[in-house]
């Protein structure tokens, strides 16, 4: 570990922040337990330097059908090039999206030889949660090599795995490191970059809440990390126009906030710092869509809508707020969702006026966090808002 001085966390490139630790204000010492970081176009050249430790054993490469044919033949091609043993394993995906089930966890492992030094996956949300439950139980090493910018996940401890009709998030581990590929990143799906971009958002009314629960149930809260985090979503906010055009540059900025993120919930040990009651809410419609057996939106863009839905309830509650509470206007969050063409209403999610309802008023006893929606509660005004909610996005007048 590298010792720092807090100050000087602002002018790190992201690059350069595994490793690095720090005595903090508010009280802690934070550190990076990152060994590697990788954020540029065209990442091979790194990616087999990076790799070199592990060359002794074998590499388990694991990718779908989709993301092999972005990179991961690529990947594949510099490896026997630079004379790696490796075994490269591609999920198919047919028709419907893969799902981290038991299933695939299963497959993975089954797949795996006994002398394997590292597996590296070549994907995004799935491939990343399934390596890493995998990873985890094994004591192996793992890294990702991210082909959408469309989830804060690379940089995190959990798996969200679904077992039975439930989606649970099993404690894992950081990854080895992480590789992301902005030239490839580009060229993601427009719906995988607006979930990213939908994600990034919930930092906004994540950051509300986390100072709401700072003054209402007197939670831990540190200044530097939420800064960290607000500074990388400014400057993503910023390139925003960027983002449907398709600009590597942008691209880059919502990667490197969507990394950053994962590293800030590492450094504080809580996900407050990027994930809030939009998350609760979007939570809520994935699980309760699984367990009907129907689909639901990509994670990001959930959150997306849900951003909008929490703003508005700050609001709606904003005359009974304790002072200093920094939440996003809903007008700001509407306007930036419309830039990228992404979804205002729930509706258009596939989430019905009962699903709504139900989400409105149960989704904050899902995870034991403090959000608007206990204090809207606390206030017995919960019950009020969501049907006028509901009314604004199911009603006849179709707002
Ligand atoms: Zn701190
Ligand atoms: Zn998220």
């Amino acid at each position: 570990m590298n010792m720092i001085e807090e100050k000087d966390l602002f002018n790190i490139n992201i690059e350069d922040l595994p490793g690095l630790s720090f005595n903090c204000s508010c009280g802690k010492k934070h550190s990076v337990d990152i060994e590697k970081l990788v954020v540029r176009t065209n990442i091979l050249d790194e990616l087999v330097k990076a790799l070199e430790p592990f060359k002794k054993g074998k590499l388990f490469v694991v990718s779908d059908s989709n993301t092999y044919r972005v990179l991961g033949n690529r990947v594949v091609n510099r490896l026997q090039e630079k004379g790696f043993n490796y075994k490269s394993f591609m999920f198919e995906v047919g028709e419907n999206d893969l799902i981290p089930d038991m299933n695939l966890v299963g497959r993975l492992l089954i797949e795996l030889d006994n002398d394997v030094s590292i597996i590296l996956a070549v994907g995004s949300g799935v491939l990343n949660d399934l390596s890493r439950i995998v990873a985890f139980r094994t004591k192996i090493p793992f890294a990702i090599t991210g082909t959408a910018p469309s989830m804060d996940g690379y940089a995190s401890v959990g798996s969200p795995l679904v077992v039975g009709n439930k989606k649970i998030t099993f404690q894992a581990k950081y990854p080895y490191a992480i590789f992301a590929d902005t030239s490839v990143m580009k060229d993601a799906p427009m719906e995988m970059i607006k979930a990213g971009y939908g994600d990034i958002l919930g930092k906004l009314t994540a950051k509300a809440d986390w100072q709401l629960a700072r003054i209402m149930a007197k939670e831990y809260y540190c200044e530097t990390t939420a800064k960290l985090v607000q500074n990388a979503v400014d400057k993503c906010i910023n390139s925003t126009d960027g983002l449907t055009c398709r600009d590597e540059a942008a691209i880059g900025s919502l990667i490197e906030a969507l990394i950053l993120t994962g590293i800030s919930m590492g450094l504080v040990g809580i996900s407050r710092p990027a994930s809030g009651t939009e998350h609760q809410l979007a939570h809520y419609w994935e699980i309760k869509a699984i367990e009907r057996g129907m689909k639901h939106p990509l994670h990001g863009n959930a959150v997306g809508t849900a951003t909008l839905i929490t703003a508005i309830l700050y609001e709606m509650i904003a005359d009974k707020l304790p002072q200093g509470i920094e939440y996003p206007s809903s007008s700001y969050v509407r306007r930036l969702l419309e830039k990228v063409g992404a979804k205002t209403n729930p509706r258009e999610l596939g989430i019905d006026r009962e699903m709504f309802m139900d989400g409105m008023l149960n989704a904050m006893y899902m995870r034991d966090k403090y959000t608007i929606l206990r204090f809207c509660d606390e206030q017995g005004k919960l019950k009020k808002f969501a049907a006028t909610l509901a009314d604004r996005f199911y009603g006849h007048d179709g707002l």
